[in-house]
């Protein structure tokens, strides 16, 4: 370096920070002098966990967990939920880590109750963390259960990959840790019960940190959108704009038609989840259509079926039924929003939407399923939002004193760029920036109904939903199906209650696992497939079909064992000679019903010198006596893979799976065709 000071070498930092280490917490510190921060910032919590854990003398885990449990009541108080990805990856690593600490020590407490602890200390300066109380200890609840389950079904991973590799490298660490939640310390104790020693990289975590930390790159705009003129958007100032009289400032001829810039458009281009306007334009009366329009840097790029040249002049319309449908919907994704947080949390966070026709969806973080009482509740409190027939306010404001004033919630659809960013107000429901196409009140809604609400992935919840005349739309759809099926069953239930059917084609989908559009058919299939005698009486289509499918469960049963058995012999027995002149007995049968396949197969060797194949519905089990040289595990696979199953299983011990049973027949001579080459 090119400083000198008392004799040492110093080089100017590549960053120039000042670090004083002034922080509030160390200043506490110096003028309390305890032995460590840790000591001044938490003393209580330290004293209790020190008072409630079984190695009370470990006080790097003992600290670790004070200020880990502080971290997690800021961090899902905040409403971060946790999950695979982001932030929400580093609550969950912090939270197994917590766990860790906890299993360490052998603390007498849950993580739970360390964080709601931490509630308590905060709520004075943190009012908005005691709010959040139940959430927090829900998420906690959750997330120590996963972790629990992970663990349990990891340990038996741990000792089959020992068995198969002998050792465990870092890969393979990270990846047990990253794909089943194992901690390495945890893999690490397991193998050394197998007596192995694995070792724990020191920058583990980082690892494990770094394998999420790729974060989605914005795709770059591979159109060419060098000198398109700049477009004035006349949508973006008045959502209600359906006509306008422009010019052309840019075309280009395409195989369809042109693709033209105006000086100013009404045409929504496609973007954060609305599609593109559609409608015409008229030139010297002259109509064409305008197909999609998409934004390309400062212009807005209209696809049309038609030519127009440079300074042609048009008078444009939108397809304004088109567009106030997606208003609707989009100004509904504001209003469901904010009924899923009046009622889940202010942990809600938008993760995605697209917005449809015929519906619309919109994702959010939720650290659980959504359960049918509460779709019920959220369908409620958005219907009476829309009934207040609010005003939507849509103002531009400084980006700055837009943060300041209603937080960073305003970034739900992501941070648009810019110092001024447009701010959707809809008073007591929801306050986002949002470039989209709103209502000017959401009474304009008029309803909304939900379709469903599903999990999509860990953390994220999907809602679908229409609104206004798409949701009478949909309600129609739904009694149509359901009186087509209603219809379907009559000749064998006679259904007395005729209310509730949304919520119970929903339940009908879940029973028979197809989405409701499919209903009749599934249900044709399911009547042909069972024999019902007597025309019953219910009191709603879902008993009804909650009957049939029991019904059917109990028809499939014989059928199976009836075709299983009816195309092959019930019963052989053959003496077979051996390549080293021995003989073995050679015997197939058919499983009683009551009786264990495997035990059955054990059993029926027992006495020595004997081969035998079994079979019990679509199960080929495949036994041998101790005293016979055979392997049996690559003919029972054979056996299986050849009918569209698997199979496998030890060498005196196998069995079989046949998906088809029209080929059961099949299997059980390929059975025996591969145990005789074996023995001859
Ligand atoms: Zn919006």
């Amino acid at each position: 370096g090119d400083f000198e000071i008392e004799g040492k070498k110093y080089s100017p930092n590549p960053l120039n920070i000042v670090d004083t280490g002034y922080g509030l917490e160390r200043i506490a510190w110096y003028t309390q002098g305890t032995q460590t921060v840790y000591d001044t910032v938490f003393p209580e919590m330290i004293d209790w966990i020190k008072k409630h854990a079984k190695k009370s003398s470990d006080m790097k885990s003992i600290y670790s967990l004070s200020d880990h449990s502080k971290c997690l009541a800021f961090m899902l108080g905040d409403g971060i939920v946790p999950s695979n990805v982001k932030a929400g990856y580093l609550a969950r690593l912090i939270i197994r880590r917590s766990l860790r600490f906890i299993e360490k020590i052998r603390l007498d407490a849950s993580l739970k109750q360390l964080v709601l602890m931490q509630v308590n200390f905060l709520k004075k300066d943190f009012p908005s963390l005691k709010k959040r109380e139940k959430q927090i200890g829900e998420i906690l609840f959750i997330e120590t259960q996963k972790y629990k389950e992970t663990i349990s079904k990891g340990k038996n991973l741990v000792k089959r990959i020992l068995h198969e590799k002998k050792t465990i490298d870092q890969n393979e660490l990270v990846n047990l840790y990253d794909t089943h939640g194992m901690q390495p310390d945890i893999v690490k104790n397991i193998a050394k019960g197998e007596g192995v020693t694995v070792k724990i990289p020191h920058n583990f975590e980082s690892m494990v940190a770094e394998l999420h930390s790729h974060e989605k790159k914005e795709e770059a705009c591979s159109d060419v959108a060098v000198n398109l003129p700049k477009t004035e958007k006349l949508y973006y100032k008045n959502h209600y704009t359906k006509e306008f009289d422009a010019t052309v400032l840019w075309s280009n001829k395409t195989k369809g038609g042109s693709e033209v810039v105006l000086d100013k458009t009404a045409f929504y281009p496609e973007g954060g989840g609305q599609p593109s306007d559609i409608g015409f334009l008229k030139n010297n009366g002259n109509k064409i259509n305008v197909k999609h329009t998409k934004k390309v840097g400062d212009a807005i790029v209209h696809d049309l079926d038609g030519v127009l040249e440079v300074d042609d002049k048009v008078y444009g319309e939108i397809n304004w039924e088109h567009r106030y449908t997606l208003m609707k919907h989009h100004t509904g994704t504001h209003v469901v929003n904010g009924a899923l947080r009046h009622l889940l949390g202010e942990h809600i966070w938008q993760a995605g939407s697209q917005l449809g026709l015929n519906e619309a969806r919109f994702d959010f973080s939720h650290y659980k399923s959504v359960t049918d009482d509460e779709i019920k509740e959220i369908e409620k409190i958005a219907n009476e939002f829309v009934k207040r027939k609010i005003d939507v306010e849509k103002k531009i404001m400084d980006r700055n004193s837009a943060e300041k004033k209603y937080g960073f919630r305003l970034y739900q659809g992501g941070v648009p760029p810019g110092n001024s960013i447009r701010v959707l107000n809809i008073q007591g429901i929801d306050v986002e920036a949002c470039g989209g196409t709103h209502l000017n009140n959401i009474g304009e809604i008029d309803r909304i109904k939900i379709i469903k609400i599903e999990r999509i992935q860990d953390g994220v919840n999907r809602v679908v939903f229409a609104a206004g005349a798409m949701a009478d739309l949909h309600q129609s759809e739904e009694k149509e199906i359901y009186e087509n099926v209603v219809k379907i069953l009559n000749p064998f239930y006679e259904i007395e209650q005729k209310e509730g059917i949304s919520e119970q084609l929903k339940v009908l989908s879940k029973m028979f696992s197809v989405p409701i559009e499919q209903l009749d058919k599934t249900i044709k299939r399911f009547l042909k497939e069972t024999k019902i005698v007597k025309r019953k009486s219910v009191k709603n289509l879902k008993d009804a079909c909650k009957n049939l499918f029991d019904e059917w469960k109990k028809a499939r049963k014989t059928l199976k064992q009836k075709s299983f058995c009816t195309n092959v012999n019930l019963y052989t027995s053959e003496c077979i000679e051996t390549k080293d002149n021995k003989k073995v007995d050679l015997i197939f049968e058919v499983v009683p019903r009551d009786e264990n396949p495997i035990q059955y197969a054990i059993n029926k060797v027992k006495t020595g010198g004997k081969i035998g194949y079994f079979i019990s519905g679509n199960r080929v089990t495949i036994s041998a006596s101790g005293n016979v040289q055979i392997n049996l595990a690559p003919i029972a696979k054979e056996v299986g893979e050849d009918t569209g199953g698997s199979g496998g299983g030890k060498s005196k011990l196998a069995y079989a799976t046949i998906k088809d049973p029209d080929k059961s027949s099949k299997a059980m001579d390929k059975a025996k065709k591969l145990i005789k080459k074996q023995l001859k």
